[in-house]
């Protein structure tokens, strides 16, 4: 990677009594904690490391933590902050830009348009950092981030060095990617690779690509005095502030309700599944999904009669069925608890069994 935009420094603390933040704001106490402010301590950290469980923080947006002072996290943390942005060429219309991996999302997006850039604007306002995006290949409003990257940089325990996964490589599919996969990446307390960076494929604005059709994205663009008619109304920066008027109206606030956004995928089903369903339920959204149908994860959830459904403080959003909230003082069991109930009963009512979005640790069958 480029040397120059990772070094500051890193540090090592042993701190179980120093809460971890995510945004649920659940209980999240670890054996220890490794800030990484540079790329280059990745060699040592690695080797002081050995065999010992690791576990790999970003800003904890889509994360469900099982722990507490007296049993912490059995695991060193190590908390991504690595910093940079730069650009790697400007073949007009085309730019490529490098961010490191701790850099916040939303921030990188906001930054790219203040460039004069386009192609992030749809994303705008996901919580976490850049590195944590090809994870769960971050997708909102018609976009996924994985149209935009170009590489994927990388740090593998296993070689103890530095690699690149180019697009391709990443095995991106809907909140997908290698790097979610057990099977790949490796289980919660022994993940083998720590994205570093990634390389994004980018336009000037005004070149991009425009992706408007979805969610209303066009009407809010109109409803704030713009005329859209020609695809020239449509600029990067009006869709961001639409997508971010969109987002703020739907979703909770985890500063003011710690949640981790949407708590289950939109389910894949057989075409002949959702026609069924559809002629049982007319307003039942479907959407197609390359040879298969998606629902609306959410929609089912809302027909359970379950908004505002809690055990403890821990519940389901009034605002947004799909958004698990913790009123204050919830815990991960409590958590766990709803999001149980929820599947359960989406099963038992439309035959669906919903899949949890963010990663839970331990994983679920453990709780
Ligand atoms: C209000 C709200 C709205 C959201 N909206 C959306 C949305 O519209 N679309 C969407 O896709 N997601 C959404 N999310 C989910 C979340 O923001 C994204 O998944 C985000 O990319 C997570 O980033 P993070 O840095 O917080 O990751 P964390 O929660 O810290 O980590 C998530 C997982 O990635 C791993 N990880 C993190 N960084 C690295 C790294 N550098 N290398 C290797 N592994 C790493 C962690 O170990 C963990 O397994 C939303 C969340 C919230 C709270």
């Amino acid at each position: 990677m480029h040397p120059s935009i990772f070094d500051l420094a890193t540090s090592h603390s042993k701190s179980p009594e120093v809460p971890l933040q995510t945004t649920l704001r659940l209980p999240f106490f670890a054996r220890d904690v490794v800030d990484l402010n540079r790329s280059t301590d990745l060699l040592e950290i690695s080797e002081r490391l050995g065999k010992g469980a690791r576990f790999i923080l970003g800003g904890g947006s889509n994360l469900v933590v099982r722990s507490s002072p007296e049993s912490p996290l059995p695991a060193t943390v190590i908390r991504n902050r690595l910093a940079g942005i730069v650009r790697l060429s400007s073949e007009q219309p085309e730019v490529r830009i490098r961010c490191a991996a701790g850099e916040s999302w939303h921030s990188f997006v906001m930054w790219t348009l203040s460039q004069g850039l386009a192609g992030l604007e749809n994303l705008a306002l996901i919580p976490g950092t850049v590195g944590a995006a090809p994870i769960q290949n971050i997708g909102a409003y018609g976009v996924e981030v994985a149209d935009r990257i170009d590489t994927v940089h990388a740090w593998d325990f296993e070689k103890q060095d530095h690699v690149t996964f180019s697009s391709k490589d990443c095995g991106f599919s809907y909140r997908w990617s290698r790097f979610k996969d057990a099977d790949q990446q490796g289980p919660w307390d022994m993940p083998r690779f720590l994205i570093t960076g990634v390389d994004f494929r980018l336009w000037q604005a005004g070149h991009a690509p425009v992706v408007a059709h979805y969610a209303g994205v066009r009407e809010r663009v109109e409803s704030m005095g713009h005329t859209v008619d020609d695809g020239d109304g449509l600029t990067a920066h009006r869709i961001a502030h639409a997508v971010m008027s969109l987002r703020r109206e739907k979703l909770p606030d985890p500063d003011e309700l710690p949640n981790a956004g949407s708590f289950f995928q939109n389910p894949e089903v057989p075409n002949a599944f959702a026609q069924s369903l559809k002629a049982k339920h007319p307003a039942a959204p479907v959407f197609a999904s390359g040879t298969a149908s998606k629902l609306s994860a959410g929609w089912l959830i809302d027909q359970c009669g379950l908004r505002g459904f809690r055990v403890g403080d821990a519940g389901v959003s009034e605002r947004h069925a799909l958004v698990l909230v913790n009123h204050g003082g919830a815990n991960a069991h409590d958590l766990l608890e709803v999001a149980r109930t929820i599947q359960r009963e989406v099963m038992r009512r439309f035959g669906v069994w919903l899949e949890p979005e963010p990663i839970l640790v331990p994983p679920m069958q453990a709780y």
